[in-house]
């Protein structure tokens, strides 16, 4: 059983027991789920996130900003938009 909090199946419109998206089903934008202690997870990991005591809790459209890495297995998870604030320096 996945340590994920129910409110997190809701934000990305999954179901309990289904793995969770990593992109949005409208428009495709990069999902990006954040554990208890903030750290970032790709969706395949937070599908199968085990850790009761940091159990996934939020979900979010991550449309811009800086590559971030899934804490699990290290994957890159880019903003749907990029970083402008790099494409602009
Ligand atoms: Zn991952």
């Amino acid at each position: 059983m996945p340590a994920i909090h129910p409110s997190v199946y809701q934000i990305v419109g999954g179901k309990e027991g289904e793995d969770l998206p990593s992109f949005s089903s409208i428009g495709g934008y990069t999902i990006i789920y954040y554990s208890k202690e903030e750290d970032p997870y790709c969706g395949e990991c937070a599908s199968q996130h085990q850790e009761e005591h940091n159990p996934i809790l939020h979900a979010g459209t991550y449309d811009e900003g800086p590559d971030l890495f899934c804490t699990e297995c290290g994957k890159t998870i880019m903003a749907s938009y990029g970083d402008r604030a790099k494409n602009n320096g």
